[in-house]
């Protein structure tokens, strides 16, 4: 058995989950990586990587069950795995909705839920154990055109709230970041679709970047830092229930300024 910590992250493959996995890398950690599609081979591979549906309780079931055969406990877990849909709730179909909340909460919920003792077995043992959950700003303020989204993140931040609650008992910190606009694939293709779609994306982000404080739109390694600092107790450990906002200050200003 490794002495180094393990964090499991989910959405590995994408914008975000790439930068995620970049971190605890340059930080020491084992990282297992889990997305739905293959790792893009240009870029550094977390140290194992799966391909899993975590919207599937099953395949979630058989993934951790072959996590469980080589390691007997986890440091954290980050879930990042999350689709957007981006339509106007009249146009949102139950399916549409049942899509967003299975991927977005309920495989947040299920994870963390088949997870845990194996967070629990860290804390045991005196060791960092944390769960790191990605919301959005969309939780706290949101926009036309992307309410299952937005519903979904709220929740998450809820379930943030409910989990650090129930396990600060067995030692196990739970918190969530709620990033702003970043350049990832996900942005440019909410930006490519919606209300906005009428418009070239790369204008569109220079128009959001302006919308925030800092003036422009996150990197990825942004957002990863600061996970990286709420799953490790060398820099969190008081924390736990919380929604770190990393937005470049927009949900700071007032929308009618
Ligand atoms: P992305 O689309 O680049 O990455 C999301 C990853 O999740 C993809 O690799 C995708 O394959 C994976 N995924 C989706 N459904 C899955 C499933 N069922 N099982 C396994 N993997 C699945 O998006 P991103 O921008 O890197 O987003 C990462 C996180 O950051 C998400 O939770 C997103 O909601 C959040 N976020 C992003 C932004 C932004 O502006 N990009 C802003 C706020 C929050």
């Amino acid at each position: 058995m490794t002495h180094r910590r393990t964090v499991l992250i989910t959405g590995a493959a994408g914008g975000i989950g790439r930068a995620i996995v970049a971190e605890f890398q340059r930080q020491g950690w084992q990282v297992i990586g889990w997305d739905r599609v293959p790792y893009p081979e240009s870029y550094p591979k977390p140290g194992w990587f799966q391909q899993v549906d975590v919207a599937d309780p099953a395949a979630v079931d058989a993934a951790l069950q072959r996590v469980r055969a080589h390691v007997d406990r986890l440091h954290a877990l980050v879930n990042n795995a999350a689709i957007q849909i981006a339509k106007p709730l009249l146009e949102t179909t139950l399916q549409d909705w049942d899509t967003v909340q299975a991927v977005n909460v309920r495989a947040a919920f299920w994870l963390s839920r088949q997870a845990y003792p194996l967070l629990a077995r860290a804390a045991q043992e005196g060791e960092n154990a944390a769960i790191v959950h990605v919301a959005s700003v969309h939780a706290v303020a949101t926009s036309a055109n992307i309410a299952a989204y937005a519903a979904s993140k709220g929740a998450l931040l809820a379930l943030t709230r409910a989990m650090a609650i129930e396990w600060a008992p067995a030692g196990i910190r739970v918190n969530a970041v709620l990033p702003g606009a970043v350049d990832t694939p996900m942005l440019r293709a909410g930006l490519a679709r919606g209300h906005l779609a009428a418009h070239d994306v790369d204008a569109q982000l220079a128009e959001l970047a302006q919308r925030t404080v800092i003036g422009r739109v996150a990197q990825p390694h942004e957002i990863a830092r600061i996970i990286y600092v709420l799953a490790d107790d060398h820099w969190s450990s008081f924390v736990t229930g919380a929604g770190w906002l990393v937005d470049g200050g927009a949900t700071a200003r007032l929308s009618t300024e």
